[in-house]
């Protein structure tokens, strides 16, 4: 029924190239595979917005999927920081230097929001790149303690870990709004 039904912004944001789209197009249905060598996907621009609804703890959620980040203006991503219900700042397990822009983001995040206490997942992306990593486990588990917020790894490759992500921002959101 319509009736509870609660929809929820989450913004993806962090540097570029640590899969913030294809964790979205993993979200959005897409196979990885297709999103990675389709054409269809390849042609497109990559900035987009994406809706479904979830069931997450025997409740329906959905989710309004803000992958509007990269290669926008400072005024667009300004945007991006008030817009969101829900934040998932995104890194890349193979890239220090992604890892720490996600330390600036989270910085930035409570200056523009600073009196809210927004949901926010640290997330460790390309988990499945054992061989590359450059931040391990117990790194992104000590920057979200310190940041105060959750924390997965996730591989958008081989879906690890996607749909726990998801289901992990909905509860995030769910718990504030319990405790209202
Ligand atoms: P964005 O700039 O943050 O949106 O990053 P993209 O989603 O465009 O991904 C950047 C590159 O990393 C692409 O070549 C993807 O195929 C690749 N990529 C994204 N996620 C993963 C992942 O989990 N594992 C691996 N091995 N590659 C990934
Ligand atoms: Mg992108």
């Amino acid at each position: 029924s319509e009736v509870g039904r609660v929809c929820y912004r989450v913004v993806v944001i962090g540097e570029d190239g640590v899969g913030k789209s294809a964790l979205a197009s993993v979200f959005a249905g897409s196979p990885y595979g297709m999103y990675a060598d389709c054409d269809q996907w390849a042609g497109k621009d990559e900035n987009d917005v994406y809706e479904r609804t979830m069931i997450v703890d025997g409740e329906s959620a959905s989710i309004i999927l803000l992958d509007t980040w990269d290669n926008q203006g400072s005024w667009v991503q300004e945007h991006c920081m008030q817009a969101g219900d829900a934040y998932l700042i995104v890194y890349s397990v193979t890239d220090r230097a992604s890892f720490e822009k996600a330390s600036e983001l989270r910085i930035q995040l409570r200056r523009t929001r600073q009196s809210e206490d927004i949901p926010i997942i640290l997330v460790g992306n390309k988990s499945d790149l054992v061989r590359c990593r450059e931040v391990s486990v117990a790194e992104g588990r000590a920057c979200a303690v310190v940041f105060d917020c959750k924390f997965i790894e996730t591989s958008a490759a081989v879906q690890h870990n996607v749909s726990e992500m998801f289901e992990g921002i909905v509860r995030q959101v769910r718990l504030r709004r319990d405790s209202k």
